[in-house]
């Protein structure tokens, strides 16, 4: 299997930026090959792919994700019968009563949601 990449790549970039819509979780990838089929958070294979033609400027980081931006995580989130344990496990965290049942935790921005991960045992991929 010969397998020849091209390396036009240089004025012909293309990005990918897989969005898991059940937790918060984002990856740009360089294209759609590398991208994950599916979430390395959570494990959900509801995503959305989102196609860009040229590397994000700084703007476009913001308006996907990169900046720091309030969010209600699931991945974070918990059952009720949970909830006292992660309210220990988590000191100040906020908490939310999510629509259709469940608690979701209140992410102030990615520097909180990584420390948060770690205090949850996860780690934070990518
Ligand atoms: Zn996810």
């Amino acid at each position: 299997m010969a397998d020849t990449q091209e390396m036009d790549t240089e004025d012909k970039m293309s990005f990918v930026n897989f969005e898991c819509k059940l937790c918060d979780y984002e990856q740009l990838c360089s294209d759609n090959e590398q991208a994950p089929f599916k979430c390395p958070e959570c494990g959900s294979k509801w995503y959305t792919l989102r196609f860009l033609d040229k590397p994000p400027s700084k703007q476009e980081f913001v308006n996907i994700g990169f900046a720091d931006n309030e969010r209600w995580s699931w991945a974070l989130g918990c059952n009720e019968n949970q909830l006292q344990k992660k309210i220990k496990q988590h000191p100040n965290a906020e908490w939310r009563k999510a629509p259709g049942g469940g608690y979701q935790m209140r992410i102030a921005n990615r520097t909180e949601k990584k420390r948060r991960m770690k205090e949850a045992g996860f780690e934070e991929f990518g």
